[in-house]
């Protein structure tokens, strides 16, 4: 067995991740005084040198899309550096029948550095939809609770948008957003028509210097990576100001293994491999917060054994891994004639929708519980490899002839994509792979997944309001989906929309859920869960900012325990 590197020195909290949830809760711990040790399991980002914000696509081989094109599942070359569906070494499995997608990122700020920042705060109802619907459970806390957490994220990292009084998507503490896109007022005029909801977005982008941070300059690239810091990531926003209080140890390269209990019940610290030197070293702590996104800190959870805990700590009510969630997504397309001939002009903006369509069908009987929100995005943006299959697909013949229908067509495609509610079911949870460890000998996740038919009406009812949308605006709806096989309605296969949620949630009875209302393990009062974990309910909008505004809450609350010697 590998010797144990133990370090004398002891830290008031031990973070495991440092994405949004980790990355906030460095911030918040550190700014409050104590001092944390951030154990990452990958390498520190250079901005300047990482990201590909500014580069051409002539400038990587295969213009960004990897030898024969491989590189195009992971959103191509250019996306924000090491994150992907496939990590060498580190695998997943999913169970007979299940296929589930798991995007993991292994670099300082997680998938921050990569994500679409689309920051839309949870509605009241959403934390109390059970009491509505009798489906799933409802949150041990409301809205209300959580509302000044969503405005002091929401002021300090900086996200644009309107005050709508849509009872779906609640407002928030807006910067101004930009100005629509030519597309964006075609869709805006055909939902008007058709009685759909169409509102400026809501992103994490500056389009006003916060705290010295550089507006935006409409790059269009957030994917790539902000070199001037002008979206958020966690990287650029949470760690700096934690880095300066000295109070913040960054340990990169550090795969967590597990964390470690006391004779006493409380946990005194987490073992890690050390991947330069593939030795297994140990930190110690006063307090544990795991934030390596919701699957791995489940996995970290289950795989931390002990006598008082043989199923994996804080897990006495079996919950961990369980109700794991996906958003349900489906997408399409179609073309408008019309924009054929819209005169060439700039379509410069945010690296992201400046419209989208929010759940509107909130107020009558639907077929399905729950509901969607719509993204949507179009016009003639930089052009990358593939740009024209669709049209390769359909047009006869090559040379001045095609690339006269490439230049009559570029721009006149509108993209949709819904992304809708999934109800937690008894067949979609994540347990440890008996049979398989991932180079580090960390025993991986097997996971298990199935959509009910709830959510298969829904992405039925995705696909006919994209075609009435499209069509409303005069244009041609192009996508065309099974009803049935394995993606109905062209449903994504479980954790392809990389909203993945659920697997330590927290509730008021200990019996059923892993955490209290603070994201504190009800087993173990110095262990928290500070990811997408906790997350009771994963309703129509993207979790991210609701993951930080849970860890900015739960930070405050253990610094206060802290301070009571309550951990
Ligand atoms: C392309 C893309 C687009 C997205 N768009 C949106 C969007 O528009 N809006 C939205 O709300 N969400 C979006 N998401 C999802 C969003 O990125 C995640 O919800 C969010 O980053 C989750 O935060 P987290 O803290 O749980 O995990 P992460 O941000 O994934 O961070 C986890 C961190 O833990 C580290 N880690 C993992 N395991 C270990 C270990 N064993 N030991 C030590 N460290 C470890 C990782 O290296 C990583 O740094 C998108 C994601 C992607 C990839
Ligand atoms: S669009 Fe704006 S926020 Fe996005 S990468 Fe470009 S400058 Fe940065």
């Amino acid at each position: 067995m590998a010797q144990v590197i133990r370090s004398p020195k002891m830290y008031d909290v031990c973070v495991i991740g440092s994405g949004a949830g980790g990355g906030t809760a460095a911030k918040i711990l550190t700014e409050g005084g104590l001092s944390v040790a951030l154990l990452e399991a990958g390498p520190p980002v250079f901005p300047e040198k990482d990201f590909k914000m500014l580069m051409w696509p002539y400038e990587l081989p295969h213009r960004g899309i990897g030898v024969g094109g491989r590189a195009a599942e992971n959103f191509g070359e250019f996306l924000a550096p090491n994150g992907a569906w496939d990590i060498e070494g580190e695998p997943y499995t999913s169970a007979p029948g299940s296929n589930f997608q798991w995007f993991r990122s292994r670099i300082v700020g997680g998938r921050t550095n990569h994500w679409g920042r689309i920051a839309l705060r949870f509605a009241p109802i959403d934390f109390k939809s059970a009491t509505r619907d009798g489906l799933g459970d409802d949150w041990p806390i409301t809205y209300d609770d959580l509302s000044p957490y969503y405005d002091k994220v929401e002021s300090y990292i900086g996200v644009f948008g309107t005050h709508e009084n849509v009872s779906s998507a609640p407002d928030g503490m807006f910067l101004p957003p930009p100005k629509p896109r030519c597309t964006d007022l075609i869709v805006k005029k055909a939902c008007d028509k058709i009685g759909v909801i169409c509102i400026p977005s809501r992103l994490a982008i500056l389009t006003k210097s916060v705290n010295g941070r550089l507006p935006c300059h409409y790059c269009g690239q957030c994917s790539r990576g902000c070199v001037t810091a002008s979206n958020f990531s966690s990287s650029q926003v949470m760690i700096p100001p934690a880095m300066k209080t000295g109070k913040l140890t960054m340990i990169t390269g550090a795969m967590a293994r597990e964390v470690i209990l006391g004779k006493d019940g409380k946990a005194e610290g987490v073992s890690y491999i050390d991947k330069a030197t593939r030795t297994e070293k140990r930190v110690n702590a006063r307090a544990v917060v795991l934030a390596a996104s919701a699957c791995e800190s489940a996995r970290l959870l289950l795989n931390s054994k002990s006598p008082q805990f043989s199923n994996g700590l804080a897990n006495s009510s079996g919950a961990v891994g369980k109700y794991l969630t996906d958003s349900v997504g489906s997408d399409g397309w179609g073309i408008i004639p019309q924009l054929e001939k819209m005169p060439p002009h700039n379509h410069d903006g945010v690296g992201g929708m400046h419209m989208y369509i929010p759940w509107w069908k909130f107020d009558r009987k639907n077929d399905f519980p729950r509901g969607y929100h719509i993204e949507f995005g179009g016009g003639r943006d930089m052009p990358g490899v593939g740009e024209f299959n669709d049209l390769l697909h359909e047009e006869e013949g090559y040379g001045p002839t095609l690339k006269k229908r490439a230049r009559q067509t570029y721009g006149t495609g509108i993209g949709m994509a819904g992304r809708g509610e999934m109800i937690p079911n008894p067949d979609t949870y994540c347990e440890i792979d008996p049979n398989v460890v991932d180079k580090w000998g960390i025993p991986v996740l097997r996971f298990h997944f199935k959509w009910s038919e709830y959510e298969i009406r829904q992405a039925k009812d995705m696909q006919e309001t994209f075609r009435a949308i499209i069509e409303a605006a005069g244009g041609v709806y192009k996508t065309k989906t099974p009803i049935s096989g394995d993606s109905p309605f062209g449903i994504a296969a479980g954790g392809k929309i990389i909203h993945e949620v659920g697997t330590a949630r927290m509730g008021a009875d200990p019996k059923s859920s892993v955490l209290n209302g603070f994201c504190q393990t009800h087993d173990v009062k110095n262990v928290f869960v500070m990811d997408g974990a906790p997350l009771v309910t994963n309703p129509d909008k993207n979790p991210t900012l609701t993951i930080m505004a849970l860890a900015w809450r739960a930070s405050e609350y253990l610094l206060d325990e802290a301070k009571k010697g309550n951990l």
